[in-house]
């Protein structure tokens, strides 16, 4: 474990104390926190004014009931989040979750590391999260319309193109934003395009969105491999879950003639050692919303694993695309053992603390979250740069601007951890490179 500097132990006992019990912010805290160190001592001013003490308390934290009744007639009730992090930069943007697991302390660690991702885009984007605890498996249409609309009747009244612009996660899609955007239009009488992102084509969407946050990990892990002269051609891949950014970085990786031989969702995995059937995936994901575990009746020399860990795959690249703390340090231990040479996040967090630790001590090259998955929020900007013009680009356009992003928040990381002598640690080059954006912005704006 990294020692963390003796002026920053303070501020995490204090944000340890206040925050009891939320483990994930904590962790994510203490990850940036470590990473701090470096830059007080080169900058000391900026710890001038509490700017690290007010940048670990969000400006706003919204709970809220959310009412609504299922196909058999029953209320249900779940819980709203929406956690206006930072605004220093933008508008507060980030997405929406909803899983059964959505807790405050899960969406503060999302809004928290959502502040520095989007700060390395470039963008002017702050950072927020929201989410309910409500579990969309099984969930009839209807339901999940019903759900959306009640969601939105509380939480309308704090958002705004200038204010707070959410968008999708884990369980948030395009029929969810478009319920979403739905009912906000009913309830302000505004067709306020840009107050949601991830939205359908023909109300306002931009192309590339869907595919951006998979399309983006992969860029920002081939300008990786380049550092040491290689390239995604002839690798083996593993890619956990298959959702929205596993079956986006499924595709790109077999257009960059890497070959993905594994996918799961929370039940288990599947392996296919003649790459993974990305139309299959599509199939039983995006149009079935059926499990993994279809696959393997489908498509023969395929076959499923329950439970059990998706890390036990020997590969050459492992893209952890499902969910926080996925990937433990034991999990590491296998990968590493079986020879991977670089490790992309494209979930929020999925590596433990350990994990990342294994990785960067056995020279694995480790591309963190944060850097990596910034393609999606950062077409996200895209797509308000559109609507605030009412314009609408294509496809290639899009994808271009996306790649050239992801390229320069590779070189950025690189470039910050060799300015800060640790070269090739992008965690400590993502962290630095967003915090000094944010902490610019904060100090000039003075104590707010
Ligand atoms: N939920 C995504 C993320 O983790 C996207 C957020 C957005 O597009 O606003 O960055």
């Amino acid at each position: 474990m990294t020692k963390i500097d003796e002026k920053l132990q303070p501020i995490l006992d204090d944000v340890l104390r206040r925050n009891a019990g939320e483990t994930e912010f904590l962790q994510a805290v203490q990850e940036v926190l470590e990473s701090l160190g470096r830059v007080i001592a080169k900058h000391p001013e900026y710890a001038d004014h509490a700017l690290i003490e007010r940048i670990c308390e969000p400006e706003r934290q919204i709970i809220f009931r959310v009412p609504w009744v299922d196909d058999a007639g029953q209320v249900q009730i779940n819980r709203g989040f929406r956690v206006q992090f930072n605004s220093a930069l933008g508008p507060y943007k980030g997405g929406l979750r909803f899983h059964p697991s959505v807790n405050v302390g899960i969406i503060k660690f999302l809004g928290f590391e959502q502040i520095f991702k989007n700060a390395l885009t470039g963008l002017p984007i702050g950072g927020g999260k929201g989410g309910s605890d409500f579990n969309p498996r099984g969930r009839s249409d209807g339901e999940i319309m019903r759900f959306c609309q009640s969601f939105m009747t509380e939480l309308y009244r704090h958002l705004g193109e200038y204010t707070d612009v959410p968008a999708g996660d884990i369980g948030v899609g395009a029929r969810e934003i478009g319920f979403l955007f739905g009912q906000y239009k009913r309830l302000t009488n505004r067709y306020e395009a840009g107050v949601l992102t991830g939205k359908g084509l023909v109300y306002g969407g931009s192309r590339a969105r869907r595919e951006a946050t998979g399309y983006g990990a992969v860029y920002f892990v081939n300008r990786m491999l380049a550092t040491r002269g290689e390239g995604f051609d002839g690798k083996r891949a593993v890619v956990s879950g298959s959702g929205n950014v596993a079956i986006y970085t499924i595709e790109k990786i077999r257009e960059f003639g890497g070959k993905v031989i594994a996918c799961s969702d929370s039940n288990g995995y599947i392996v296919d050692e003649a790459g993974i059937d990305l139309e299959l995936v599509k199939e039983i994901k995006e149009i079935r919303r059926g499990r993994i575990s279809e696959y393997v009746d489908l498509k023969s020399g395929s076959h499923y694993v329950e439970k059990g860990s998706i890390w036990d795959v020997p590969c050459d690249v492992a893209m952890p695309s499902a969910t926080q703390n996925e990937l433990t340090g034991k999990d590491a231990g296998t990968l590493i053992r079986n020879g991977v040479t670089a490790v992309g996040e494209g979930a929020n967090m999925p590596s433990t603390p350990e994990a990342v630790r294994l990785f960067q001590e056995a020279g694995v090259m480790f591309a963190p979250g944060k850097a990596a998955n910034a393609g999606g929020v950062a077409t996200s900007a895209l797509e308000m740069q559109q609507n605030a013009s009412r314009d609408s680009w294509t496809f290639e356009q899009t994808e271009e601007r996306l790649a050239a992003i992801m390229h320069d928040i590779h070189d950025r990381c690189a470039a910050t951890a060799e300015e800060y002598g640790v070269p090739g640690d992008y965690v400590l080059g993502a962290n630095v490179a967003g915090f000094v954006r944010v902490a610019e912005a904060m100090q000039a704006m003075g104590v707010i």
